[in-house]
């Protein structure tokens, strides 16, 4: 084995407990060893730290991370400290004497990493003098360079200078979103035209998809319930589009006996700490968030993610999803929608500075919720990666759509909007198609129509589904400009008299005898199957307890996965807790006593039960 691979390796389980590399790490890691500039896309959760991490390790000197996400820095820190390892951070949320004290350490070759903001590196690096020992630098969240991007971030459109002024440092650029002209975008704009391309699949296969249409008001919220139940004392996240949907909906929740709260960028700073922290500390288990949540955030043990409502395109809403599982166990997503989100979506982009993109990305993301084709190929193949094969971790996967005749059904909704001279939108039909007495549909005199209830024996549930795809499949459209009614295209026309035929997917009603109790469904649980959920919980337990008497985050203590390996091979001594998976030097040192001893008073436990 070549010297730096088992100097790597090393570092690697000393540091980190960790045996081998992800797929991707090592090549880049020798790649900037070697002295030269590099682009790195992974998916998150995929290891990008470790990339600069053991370099900055390897290497005499400090290691330079440009990072845009403030609230993220001390958690990083926190990390490697706990770790073992010198890092530390120059920033505004410290005062210029602490700043001074760490710079001072870096010129002594006391710090490994130093975690900076863009616009600090920008304004300080002419005044660092040529004595500093730089052996790389990283720039994190590489994709905000890009106007291409989704999250431009005007701060990083100087750091073209940080090679001017380093020219002889590698250059690391770090991304988990980056499609083709982002990534081109990077290198020009980070005056690395030659630095090399590592790409890995941006495939999270740990998150299953799920997605629900249809539902609305109680039978979703009904819906939102059964998933936590399913989850407990799991931490998720439930994106909603609104400020105000985000506390209507953490307040119903609390009514309910479900512990959650609503954050927004309406809500004060330090309200928005306080969540945030203890939503970290594991104290806080959900959050009802608009987009503005999460970005901050590296916890990662957050193991669902609910979209109570269509997000607006696939990059926001694979980011969003994204935010679970990072720590590699089974996480979910479950996301709903409706002809309402569509309908809401629609307008703002309408609104938006550039319509015609905005509502294409719009009716991409539909096609993924309306999708019966495996819902992981079509993420990947729009991020361009070829992914040719069925995930088995999605619900198009498990459970196939049934497919049936739909022209009758399609038929009937369009004779109606005949007879109303194409003059309602999808309420009203609904209404009309399930003969309702509202005084609207009397008033108007839709009562009178020859297809008036024609339709009363599906529920308006049903019936919004299948409008649904109506739309999907192009037999009706939208007119925004005439009050949202619903026209019939000319495929409509096709099928409405005979021509042409239409397949729609079945759609299943969970709660159809919805008055009936919802059946006790099967816990979700992330612990493998030979793993004592018990002993799971107590090691949980422990490290609640150690993260509060030190105030770090539980997962800076361990991760779950790591507890999850403990509670699995369940070490007694301590040489055997030195060698357990994720079991850095120092902590070893430090937490050996309290973990062996849960497992120890649970092994006597079973033996006395036997
Ligand atoms: P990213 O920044 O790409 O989202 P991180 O660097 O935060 O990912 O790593 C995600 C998780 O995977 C962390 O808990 C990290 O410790 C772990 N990890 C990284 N590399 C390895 C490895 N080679 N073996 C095991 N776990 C790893
Ligand atoms: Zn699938």
């Amino acid at each position: 084995m070549p010297d730096l691979k088992r100097s790597s390796l090393a570092v690697l389980k000393k540091f980190y407990g960790y045996d081998s590399f992800h797929p991707m790490q090592y090549q880049v890691i020798e790649h900037v060893m070697r002295g030269n500039d590099a682009v790195a896309i992974m998916p998150t959760g995929g290891g990008k730290s470790l990339c600069y991490q053991i370099p900055a390790l390897l290497n005499p000197g400090c290691t330079i991370v440009v990072s845009p996400l403030l609230a993220l820095m001390k958690d990083q820190v926190d990390g490697l400290i706990a770790n073992g390892i010198p890092a530390a951070a120059v920033n505004s949320m410290q005062t210029d004497a602490q700043n001074r004290v760490v710079l001072d350490n870096v010129y002594a070759q006391r710090v490994k990493l130093l975690y900076i903001s863009p616009e600090r590196l920008l304004e300080d690096m002419g005044k660092w003098s040529n004595d500093i020992v730089i052996s790389l630098i990283a720039i994190d969240e590489a994709h905000c360079i890009s106007h291409w991007g989704h999250d431009f971030r005007p701060e990083y459109s100087q750091l073209a200078l940080v090679k001017e002024r380093f020219p002889g440092v590698p250059l690391l650029a770090l991304t988990a979103t980056a499609d083709r002209l982002t990534r081109n975008d990077i290198k020009e704009q980070l005056n690395i035209p030659e630095a090399k391309l590592f790409i890995n699949s941006l495939d999270r296969p740990n998150i299953s998809l799920n997605v629900v249409g249809g539902l609305s008001g109680k039978n979703k919220l009904r819906r939102i319930v059964d998933f936590i139940g399913r989850h407990p004392g799991q931490s998720g996240i439930i994106y909603c589009l609104s400020r105000k949907s985000t506390e209507a909906l953490a307040a119903k929740l609390r009514t309910l006996g479900i512990n959650a709260r609503s954050f927004h960028a309406g809500m004060s700073t330090s309200e928005k700490l306080k969540i945030q922290q203890d939503f970290i500390n594991d104290d806080l288990p959900i959050i009802c968030a608009t987009i503005a949540f999460g970005m901050g955030i590296d916890k990662s043990n957050i193991r669902w993610i609910i979209h109570n409502n269509m997000p607006k395109n696939i990059e926001s809403y694979y980011q969003e999803i994204g935010r679970a599982g990072r720590d590699g166990l089974k996480a979910d997503a479950l996301m709903f929608y409706s002809f309402g989100d569509v309908k809401t979506l629609m307008s703002f982009a309408h609104n938006s500075g550039q319509v015609t993109v905005n509502i294409e990305k719009l009716n991409r993301m539909q096609q993924y919720a309306e999708a019966t084709v495996c819902r992981r190929r079509i993420l990947l193949n729009y991020f361009n990666e070829r992914f040719d094969h069925d995930c088995c971790n999605c619900d198009v996967c498990n459970n196939p759509p049934d497919r049936f005749d739909g022209t009758t059904l399609c038929q009937m909704a369009m004779s109606a909007m005949v007879r109303t001279g194409q003059n309602v939108g999808f309420i009203t039909l609904i209404d009309i198609l399930r003969g309702s007495r509202k005084s609207e549909i009397i008033s108007n005199g839709y009562d009178k129509i020859k297809t008036y209830g024609v339709g009363r024996d599906l529920s308006s549930a049903m019936w919004n589904a299948y409008l649904l795809q109506m739309l999907q499949l192009g037999l009706i459209y939208i007119a925004y400009e005439d009050n949202d009614k619903l026209k019939i295209t000319e495929f409509g026309n096709e099928v409405l008299y005979g021509k042409s035929r239409v397949m729609l997917s079945r759609f299943y009603y969970e709660n159809m005898a919805s008055k009936k109790k919802t059946p006790a469904t099967k816990r979700i649980t992330y612990v493998d199957e030979d793993v004592d959920a018990s002993l799971f919980e107590a090691l949980r337990d422990t490290r609640t307890a150690i993260a509060r008497a030190s105030g770090v985050p539980p997962y800076v203590v361990f991760s779950d996965k790591v507890l999850m390996v403990m509670a699995k091979e369940k070490p007694t001594t301590k040489a055997e807790f030195g060698t357990l998976y994720g079991v850095a030097e120092v902590k070893t040192q430090k937490y050996w006593r309290q973990f062996t001893s849960v497992i120890v008073s649970f092994l006597e436990r079973n033996s006395s039960k036997k």
